[in-house]
């Protein structure tokens, strides 16, 4: 049996593991040795937690981590990496869901009116409610209501859950736990019913950081450190992660949760008429380039195009000496670093890779900026159109190259539903079909 301090001992390991498998996630090239720390991590911390456990039914337990283990993998084996961003939201949604019942268990077992237990169950509430609607938002597949006056109803609701919370801790009353349950998952609902589309990244590393959380204030209530340390680092993660991404997008809290749908269009851009390019113009002006950006977005990821990107790149590298660069938007695709794991995954150099900030001022220098599968990203409107949603948003400068080619199979609307401007500009020739056949008709005139 392990005693006291050789628990906490142990659990001083795992935290070490978790510490440094966050390290390791912060670059792809560290990102998968990164992963493996922290399943090792969590397995030990698991297996420990329940070898101390006072009574426990080991086949139950047993069952429940094969069945759980088994489903977990080969989802995660089977899931398109496109459709990585609803995964994420519904894990968070687990993670919610595990705290809320080991909350709830913890306050009508103990029959205790633990404050730990009762803001564990409010956090986790939110996450697990709010997870479940950016999931079926992000999946498109069912429409959800439209209510009116959402922001009036989400203030009531938030201070309704406040007060009903004092009124726990205060009065003993453990019923008015359920109207704590009711107020939360509602408040978590409502306040993610709302948001943009743009914004629903950040939304969901908010949802994260609360799932961690709740899972650290359901740590103290069992005095558990493994989960009290493990949910803070989730929680304080996805807080960094959360402010990361709104200074990206050039956004506030309240801004996007208090903002209602807003679905302009720019109406005038549609008369206008988009030049088209063909496979050969791109060939014969990338080749006799100086410098080229390539712009990937969504598209890209959608049609499996990044190997097809990197062997159009070695051939103009190595047979006619151009200096590539791929600029990655914070928000480019459907998840933070989607692109990175991608081009990674095809072999791009991490220094051919630059960010928002160290490639826009080269723009202007570049003779062509090719733009696969990449819209709001590059959307001039989030610079010009104060009435536009992504207004503030800062872009890629794609528009300042010399030559701007967009590939795409339409001129539709990208993730947030609003037409281009730079579809029409002077300098972009349009490269219409999916991104992957365009960049192989590329290679084969190169
Ligand atoms: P985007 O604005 O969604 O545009 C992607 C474009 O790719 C579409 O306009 C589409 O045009 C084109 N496309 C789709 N399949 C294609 C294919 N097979 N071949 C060629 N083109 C294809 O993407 P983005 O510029 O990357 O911007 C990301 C957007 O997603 C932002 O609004 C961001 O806020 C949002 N978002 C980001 C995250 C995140 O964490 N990164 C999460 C959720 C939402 P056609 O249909 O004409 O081909």
């Amino acid at each position: 049996m392990i005693s006291f301090e050789g628990l906490y001992i142990i659990y001083f390991i795992c935290a070490i593991l978790f510490i440094f498998a966050i390290k390791g996630l912060t670059s792809p090239k560290t990102a998968q040795s990164g992963n493996y720390l922290a399943i090792i991590g969590m397995l030990i911390a698991s297996f420990v937690t329940i070898l101390v456990l006072p009574s426990r039914n080991d086949f139950g337990i047993l069952l429940s981590v094969l069945i759980a283990g088994l489903s977990g993998t080969i989802w995660a084996n089977k899931i398109k990496i496109t459709n990585l961003p609803q995964m994420v939201a519904l894990l968070n949604g687990f993670g919610g869901l595990s705290s809320l019942l080991i909350g709830l268990a913890q306050i009508f077992q103990q029959n205790t009116q633990k404050i730990d237990s009762s803001l564990g169950i409010v956090v986790s509430s939110i996450a697990f409610s709010g997870s479940l609607i950016a999931f079926l938002k992000l999946q498109n597949t069912y429409k959800l209501p439209k209510l009116p006056y959402f922001n009036f109803l989400n203030l009531i609701l938030f201070f309704c859950i406040i007060a009903v919370w004092f009124e726990f801790s205060v009065s003993k009353n453990i019923y008015m736990i359920y109207v704590l349950l009711g107020l939360s998952l509602a408040f978590g609902a409502t306040i993610t019913m709302p948001i943009l589309g743009a914004d629903m990244p950040i939304v969901i590393a908010i949802l994260n950081a609360c799932s961690g959380f709740a899972a650290s204030f359901i740590g103290f209530a069992l005095t558990n450190i493994a989960l009290i340390i493990t949910g803070s680092l989730v929680g304080a993660s996805g807080s960094i992660l959360s402010v990361a991404m709104t200074k990206a997008m050039n956004k506030n809290l309240i801004s996007i949760f208090f903002k209602t749908q807003n679905n302009a269009q720019n109406k005038a851009l549609s008369q206008k008429i988009a030049k088209t390019g063909s496979p050969a113009d791109a060939a014969y002006l990338m080749k006799n380039a100086d410098k080229v950006i390539i712009v990937p977005g969504y598209g890209m990821a959608a049609s499996g195009a990044q190997y097809a990107l990197k062997n159009m790149t070695s051939v103009l590298q190595n047979k006619y000496h151009v200096q590539i660069k791929f600029a990655i938007h914070p928000v480019a695709g459907r998840m933070p670093g989607h692109m990175n794991v991608l081009l990674a995954e095809a072999k791009v150099e991490y220094d051919d890779v630059y960010t928002l900030e160290q490639i826009n001022p080269e723009f202007e220098t570049a003779d062509v900026a090719y733009v696969i599968g990449a819209n709001d990203i590059v959307n001039p409107s989030a610079k010009t159109d104060s009435s536009s949603p992504l207004y503030g948003m800062p872009i890629l400068e794609a528009s300042k190259a010399k030559t701007v080619f967009v590939v795409k199979r339409s001129l539709n609307a990208g993730y947030s539903g609003l037409e281009n401007e730079l579809f029409y500009a002077p300098n972009t020739l349009m490269l219409y079909g999916d991104a992957k056949t365009v960049t192989q008709e590329i290679i084969s005139m190169l």
